[in-house]
């Protein structure tokens, strides 16, 4: 049983022996799909401090006002504003779309994003497999393959003439940009203010998005969800990719309007998609796009967070907390992102 102490303030447990008292100072609430919880508890577990009490929404009793921080996901509408003296909010991913879209998600308390050297990597990675794939011909060569026919083909375009259009040049866009531009890739990133990245050219807000788009023979989406990103990948942005571009949806499944990119699949204007996310996830099996011949269809794996990554991402803001110092890689919330 663990109670406040009247005078310190302090978390203690009552059930331990005479002098044995561990005082907690701090409570994190853990609150994440069941099969998850043990991987994201065990690093959690082993990197908190002493005095950091770890409880797991569902399993264990807690009082709500006794929690300080919360790890979580996608928490039901309504759940953080619950915690009424919750001091951060730490999401375990990139992306915090799903708590800002809660209307009572408390905007006084610091949302603080996951910022990891590893989900720009997996990140990077499925984009230059899927733009290598087609820039190569890969599934071209597979068919051979299966007929057992050798047939060479003469590649569409250099690798330097093969234009790459990044939305949202943040922590994942660029160092995704910068990995395709030393393949040779012609790379552009497109963001809200313009960057200066070492051979990335630099697009930036609305008035650009046209000409940023005129000039990807390849797209890849890797911006947050927002009011103002939403269906971002429409029928009209379609229209203004050359013909024949591959568009590449690593970010959320919200941002594209699917019928959109069926339909200019099937004029022949857009030539491919990669798919990593979804409106709906699990993809339903009756949607077309799992069959559709021009797109390949992935289970939101392109990037998953790194529980040790999490872990200490959780510490190290408790602790800066704890010392005075400010949290690093909190959200906007009036920006969304
Ligand atoms: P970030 O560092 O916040 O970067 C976001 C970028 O998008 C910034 O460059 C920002 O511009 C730009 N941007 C935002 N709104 C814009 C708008 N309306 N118009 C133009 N540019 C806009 O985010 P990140 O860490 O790179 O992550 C990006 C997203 O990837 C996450 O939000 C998440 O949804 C997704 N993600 C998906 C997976 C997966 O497995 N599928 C894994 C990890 C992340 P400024 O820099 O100018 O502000």
């Amino acid at each position: 049983m663990w109670e406040r102490d009247a005078g310190t303030g302090n978390e203690i447990c009552s059930e331990m022996g005479e002098g044995e008292h561990v005082s907690v100072t701090a409570t994190l609430l853990l609150l994440s799909p069941e099969p998850l919880i043990d991987l994201f508890l065990g690093p959690l577990v082993e990197m908190a401090p002493l005095h950091l009490r770890v409880v797991v929404q569902g399993r264990e009793q807690y009082d709500v006002p006794l929690i300080d921080y919360l790890l979580s996901f996608r928490p039901p509408k309504g759940f953080v504003a619950s915690l009424l003296n919750l001091k951060v909010v730490f999401s375990m991913g990139a992306g915090v779309d799903a708590f800002l879209a809660d209307p009572d998600f408390p905007r006084h308390v610091p949302l603080v994003r996951l910022i990891d050297p590893t989900l720009s990597r997996d990140m990077t990675e499925y984009a230059v497999l899927q733009i290598l794939m087609q820039h190569r011909q890969q599934r071209f060569y597979d068919a051979a393959q299966h007929e057992r026919v050798w047939r060479q083909s003469i590649p569409a375009r250099r690798t330097e003439s093969t234009r790459i259009g990044i939305m949202g040049l943040g922590e994942i866009g660029t160092f995704m940009g910068t990995r395709l531009r030393d393949l040779g890739f012609a790379v552009a990133g497109w963001s809200m203010n313009r960057k200066r990245v070492d051979g990335i050219e630099s697009f930036a807000g609305p008035a650009e998005l046209r000409e940023f788009l005129a000039r990807s023979d390849f797209l890849v989406c890797v911006l947050p969800l927002t009011p103002g990103t939403r269906g971002i990948l429409n029928r009209e942005t379609f229209a203004m990719l050359p013909r024949g571009a591959f568009v590449i949806n690593t970010a959320r499944g919200e941002h594209l309007v699917e019928a959109d990119l069926i339909a200019a699949l099937d004029l022949s204007h857009l030539s491919g998609a990669a798919l990593d996310v979804f409106g709906t996830e699990p993809l339903p099996a009756t949607s077309p796009l799992w069959r559709h011949p021009k797109i390949v269809v992935t289970p939101h794996i392109a990037a998953l967070s790194d529980p040790r990554a999490v872990a200490r991402n959780v510490v190290d803001g408790i602790a800066r907390l704890e010392r005075g110092e400010p949290l690093l890689h909190v959200v906007n919330p009036a920006r969304g992102y």
